[in-house]
């Protein structure tokens, strides 16, 4: 490895050594990198590798907010404009109760380098609170939202950072924080949040977005490797609105989910998440704010696995769509054992540093990484804002259209950066380089 990495990766790894999933995405990246930074040297004497893996700016804020039955609750609100140097920050809010400072920072950093493949001018930033919406009335999110907005509102603007959903942040949430956001200031600004309703600003696909533009990823690397996606069997991770999109998109190409995951454990469905009910089922799971998967077993009479996780059925492809490291070296061994050829992230880093780097050894499977793979969603938001600056809509067709272009792009670029630095057919290792390099020339231009 390049002696100025190793020598970043130490200092890294002494100062956030708190910050585990910062630590584990900073290091895929570094370690991606080497050929690219011999080729640099004048990046060592401007400490560029210092100052990308430092937040250009994190906030953290108090949230009040009061229950239904009057008693106040606080929870801690996050922002953590990562990177600006190529766009406005921009990237989601997640409310989730494992929601901290290291998860925020992994999800800014991996979101700088995710925007960059997008090609559209988007820096990278995340933000959230360790508020769990399950099992809250509408009144209470709606009051958390307010709240939350009432702070996050100064740091945010069209030019600034734009925020969008994630975990826990639906269509819902966004109409919220985006009615506070008009409220405050007095100013109807579509563009200071992505993810709007339809009714004021929002895009055609947007919901969909991060699942069809995983599975165009996916085709891409099919049809590199000579392979076709019809009637592939794929095993899904999670039943929120990526999985949503993932499983809706497959059954149209003619593929099939045939699992499905919740905190609760998995279902298995043989004949495949394969109509129109079951997936529409999904949206109503989600809705119910129940947050258990065990109720598609019920309603499809499917079996269901308690406390268990979808690795160990036999699938063509594996798509992990609900949290970080939810795959682990147990896992990744099962899906060797299974004979799965296709390895799809889609959640963002799902899968941990052990068996990613399993699956990566080993010869005969296909690792797409996540920043790469999931870029979709923040993608058609990119086009959402460019949308709402002309001050016009896009029809689905058109949305569409710019999504599959650009994701089969991705993919391309990725594996153009690779062979270019002599790694092969390695899609992680090309979008580390291709995200990078454009991040690099932004910031070395910008004599930041
Ligand atoms: N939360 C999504 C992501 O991780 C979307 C972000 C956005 O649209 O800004 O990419």
């Amino acid at each position: 490895m390049n002696a100025y990495i190793e020598r970043v990766l130490k200092e890294l790894k002494e100062k956030n050594a708190g910050e585990p999933e910062f630590l584990q995405a900073a290091e895929e990246v570094l370690s991606s990198i080497s050929p690219l930074v011999d080729a640099h040297p004048e990046y060592e004497k401007a400490a560029l590798l210092e100052k990308m893996l430092e937040p250009e700016r994190t906030i953290e804020f108090r949230v009040p907010w009061v229950d239904d039955c009057g008693q106040t609750h606080v929870n801690r609100g996050y922002r953590v404009q990562f990177n600006g140097a190529i766009g406005p920050f921009k990237g989601g809010l997640r409310f989730a109760p494992s929601v901290n400072l290291s998860i925020m920072k992994f999800l800014g950093f991996e979101q700088t380098f995710k925007n960059s493949l997008t090609t559209l001018p988007m820096g990278g930033a995340k933000g959230g609170s360790d508020f769990d919406p399950n099992g809250k009335s509408e009144d209470e999110v709606r009051r958390f939202c307010q709240s939350f907005m009432t702070e996050l509102y100064r740091h945010i603007g069209p030019h600034l950072d734009v925020p969008a959903g994630d975990l826990g942040v639906g269509g819902r949430e966004i109409g919220y924080l985006f009615g506070q956001y008009r409220r405050i200031c007095g100013d109807f600004q579509p563009g200071v949040l992505t993810g709007k309703s339809l009714a004021f600003g929002g895009s055609e696909i947007r919901a969909e977005a991060t699942g069809y533009g995983a599975v165009y990823y996916l085709e891409s690397v099919l049809a590199h490797e000579g392979d076709s996606i019809k009637g592939k069997r794929v095993a899904v991770s999670g039943f929120g609105n990526v999985a949503w999109g993932v499983c809706k998109k497959l059954l149209e190409e003619g593929a099939m989910a045939v699992t499905l995951s919740g905190p609760d454990g998995y279902i298995y469905d043989p004949e495949g998440i394969a109509t129109e009910e079951k997936i529409e089922y999904m949206l109503t799971m989600r809705a119910s704010g129940r947050n258990r998967v065990e109720d598609y077993a019920e309603k499809f009479g499917v079996p269901f696995f308690a406390g268990k996780k979808p690795w160990e059925q036999k699938a063509d492809i594996v798509t992990p769509c609900a949290m970080q490291n939810d795959v682990d070296l147990a896992a990744a061994k099962a899906i060797l054992e299974n004979g799965t050829k296709y390895y799809v992230e889609v959640a963002n880093m799902p899968t941990t540093a052990e068996a990613l780097e399993l699956l990566r050894n080993t010869e005969g499977v296909t690792v797409a990484p996540s920043k790469a793979v999931n870029a979709g969603g923040v993608l058609v938001s990119g086009l959402e804002m460019s949308q709402n600056s002309e001050r016009l809509s896009w029809t689905a067709e058109e949305v569409d259209e710019n999504l599959h272009r650009i994701m089969c792009g991705i993919h391309d670029t990725s594996a153009a950066e690779a062979e270019k630095y002599g790694f092969g057919y390695d899609l992680v290792a090309g979008a580390n380089l291709a995200a990078f390099q454009k991040i690099a020339d932004a910031m070395m231009a910008q004599g930041i």
